[in-house]
C-alpha cells in the first residue's frame, strides 16, 4: 500500500496569528474567532463585499466562531443551573456531575474543552444544590474570563443574571 494522504500532503501554511488549528491540521472554526477566521480567507460572505463583518460575529447561518459558540454554551449552562432544583436527588447530583463530564469532553473547540478539563480536575463540580451548582458554574466561568483577560463577574449576582432578573 502506498503512504496515506497525511503523509503525502503538502507542508503544513502558515495561518495568520489567532487561527487556532484542529487535531487535523487544519483551521478549526469553532476554535477561532470570526475575525481571524475571515483575516486567512478572501471569501465574500452573503450579501456583501469580502469579510465586510470581520469585526462582528459570523452571519447567522454560518458555522459558530469561537465566542458565538461561547456565549451559546454559557447560556445553556447557566441555565441549567438556574432551573436545577433546590435539593437535588442522589440521581440528580449524579446527572449533573456526569453531564459536566461529558460536556468537557465533548465541548467543540478542543484547547477550550482541554483547559476546561483541567480546570475541573482542579476544581471539581458542585452539584448538591442550585445554590453550589450555580455558584460553581459562575466560577468555572470566571477562570475562562480570567484566561481571556475579560472582566470577573461578581457571583453573588449570578442567580439574578440567569433566573430571576435583576433587582433594579
Ligand atoms: P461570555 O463570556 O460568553 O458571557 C456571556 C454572558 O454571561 C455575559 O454577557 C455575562 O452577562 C454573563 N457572565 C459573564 N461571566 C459570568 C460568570 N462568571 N458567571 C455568570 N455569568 C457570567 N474562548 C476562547 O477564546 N478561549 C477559550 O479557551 C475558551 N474556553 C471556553 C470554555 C468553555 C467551557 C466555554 C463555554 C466557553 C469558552 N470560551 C473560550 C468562550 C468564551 O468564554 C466566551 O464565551 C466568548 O469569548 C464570548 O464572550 P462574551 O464576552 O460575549 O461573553
Amino acid at each position: 500500500a502506498g503512504p496515506s494522504p497525511e503523509t503525502t500532503a503538502a507542508p503544513p501554511k502558515k495561518f495568520p496569528k489567532g487561527v487556532v488549528l484542529g487535531k487535523d491540521g487544519k483551521p478549526c472554526r469553532s476554535c477561532t474567532s470570526f475575525a481571524d477566521w475571515a483575516s486567512q480567507t478572501k471569501k465574500t460572505v452573503k450579501g456583501g463585499t469580502a469579510n465586510p463583518t470581520a469585526t462582528a460575529g459570523p452571519p447567522s447561518d454560518c458555522p459558530p466562531d469561537v465566542e458565538q459558540l461561547g456565549r451559546s454554551s454559557w447560556t445553556l449552562l447557566h441555565s441549567i443551573a438556574a432551573t436545577y432544583p433546590v435539593s437535588p436527588t442522589p440521581t440528580e447530583q449524579n446527572q449533573a456531575r456526569q453531564f459536566m463530564g461529558l460536556f468537557s469532553k465533548l465541548y467543540p473547540c478542543w484547547v477550550c474543552a482541554e483547559d476546561f478539563q483541567e480546570f475541573m480536575t482542579r476544581s471539581q463540580v458542585r452539584v448538591e444544590s442550585r445554590e453550589e451548582f450555580g455558584q460553581w458554574m459562575c466560577e468555572a466561568h470566571n477562570e475562562v474570563n480570567k484566561k481571556l483577560g475579560k472582566k470577573e463577574f461578581d457571583c453573588s449576582k449570578w442567580e439574578e443574571r440567569w433566573r430571576t432578573g435583576w433587582k433594579d
